[in-house]
């Protein structure tokens, strides 16, 4: 008895390991770089935490605030709001 897989049945199974869309995979890449954590905004009397992006800062060298724009976009191509 052979222990080699049939050729055709592993080519299939490799196909089927693939990301069924490839774009989706990346968006979900996307995704997870652009996660959010909570920040402490304006420590003190007016202290507050707030979502950002772990992916993002601002040019002013500020937390993003998230969603991001671009976790905005990837979740739109996911089809998520
Ligand atoms: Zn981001």
């Amino acid at each position: 008895m052979s222990t080699m897989p049939d050729n055709a049945e592993f080519m299939e199974d490799l196909l089927n390991r693939q990301p069924a869309d490839p774009l989706r995979a990346a968006l979900v890449a996307i995704q997870e770089l652009h996660e959010c954590v909570e920040a402490l905004m304006n420590p003190g009397r007016h202290e507050r935490l707030v979502k950002v992006c772990t992916g993002c800062g601002t040019d002013d060298g500020n937390w993003q605030r998230w969603p991001c724009p671009t976790r905005k976009l990837a979740d739109e191509g996911l089809g998520e709001e």
